[in-house]
């Protein structure tokens, strides 16, 4: 398979009155064509922010988005438009990013309008009623209001608008966390069939690791806009080597009640994202800080095929 998109340290910075907010800091990751990369952190940890400069919704600070190897950091004007239309992004709250006064069919059709896809009016409501079709919404619906619909229908709707323009690469960001249960697993596997059918790529944005763990082939977990752990989704939950991401997997409920896992608890405070200094950013919360781990941030080191951890004592004997 080919790396459809690449980031080279890439970077997020936000001016706030205290300082830089190092919202996204050096992440370089790579994902290949028609796989899932799981990204997984808890809420603040620069998951959203990654996803938004990498389609260049914000700006990057520095570093380097690659997509189908052509570097499109810098890209401006009718070139950004004609990547707009390959890359997409499914929100977290469909309620929230989806129009409330206008009809499934406006929301669904709205792309084609803007870009100018379509030739006839027909044409149009061709498109719009193949959409609905791919992502299982009833025809009768084509005129009825977000607000008439359940969350999952609303989200069948932002994922319908998404695919409006035959994007390659999406990024789904938290897009079942507002979800039921039994609704998420519907989506979750809508996603999984629109993906098979259409050769999508996927960077799925979640802060809840059991969700990624049956759809994405690899992971990245992030902390405090850092990378601290990559690896192949099996090998991640098998043999997970950083303390945060032990943390992360030690706190997903085991379905038996005979089985038991020690579920480890994060203590002591977050540090601050603004303007941080050296060292590991998890130390202040890390049980097994050392004065090298307060003193020198940890690079990402390749300790097994394709598994990176950036943590000074991982891979090292007890
Ligand atoms: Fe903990 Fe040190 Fe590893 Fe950071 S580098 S995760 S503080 S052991």
């Amino acid at each position: 398979m080919s790396v459809i998109l690449e980031t080279k340290k890439l970077q997020k910075y936000f001016k706030t009155p205290k300082g830089f907010l190092h919202a996204v800091e050096d992440v370089s990751l790579q994902i290949e064509q028609g796989e899932t990369l799981g990204i997984v952190g808890e809420s603040g940890c620069g998951k959203s922010t990654l996803g938004r400069t990498i389609l260049h919704l914000l700006e990057p600070t520095g570093g380097q988005v690659f997509f189908e190897g052509k570097d499109i950091t810098n890209v401006r004007g009718r070139e950004l438009k004609e990547l707009r239309r390959k890359m997409q992004i499914i929100f977290q709250d469909p309620f929230s990013s989806l129009n409330p006064r206008m009809t499934v069919g406006e929301i669904i059709g709205e792309p084609l309008r803007i870009f100018r896809v379509t030739r006839s009016r027909e044409e149009y409501s061709r498109r719009i009623s193949e959409l609905m079709d791919l992502v299982g919404l009833a025809q009768r619906n084509i005129n009825s209001y977000p607000h008439e619909f359940d969350g999952g229908r609303r989200q069948r709707i932002g994922i319908a608008r998404a695919l409006c323009l035959g994007p390659n690469f999406i990024v789904c960001d938290e897009p079942v966390s507002a979800l039921d249960v039994s609704i998420q697993a519907q989506i979750l596997n809508l996603l999984q069939e629109l993906q098979a059918e259409l050769g999508l790529t996927l960077m799925f944005i979640t802060h809840d690791l059991s969700v990624v763990r049956h759809i994405s082939q690899h992971i990245c977990v992030m902390y405090l806009g850092q990378l601290v752990e990559k690896a192949p989704a099996k090998e991640l939950f098998t043999n997970s080597l950083h303390p945060y991401t032990k943390a992360l997997l030690s706190a997903i409920p085991i379905p038996s009640i005979h089985a038991k896992r020690e579920r480890i608890i994060i203590k002591g405070e977050l540090s601050s994202p603004i303007n941080p200094g050296p060292g590991c950013r998890f130390a202040s919360r890390c049980p097994h800080a050392t004065d090298l781990c307060r003193e020198t941030t940890p690079e990402l080191r390749e300790l097994g095929p394709n598994h990176f951890v950036a943590c000074h004592l991982a891979g090292s004997a007890g």
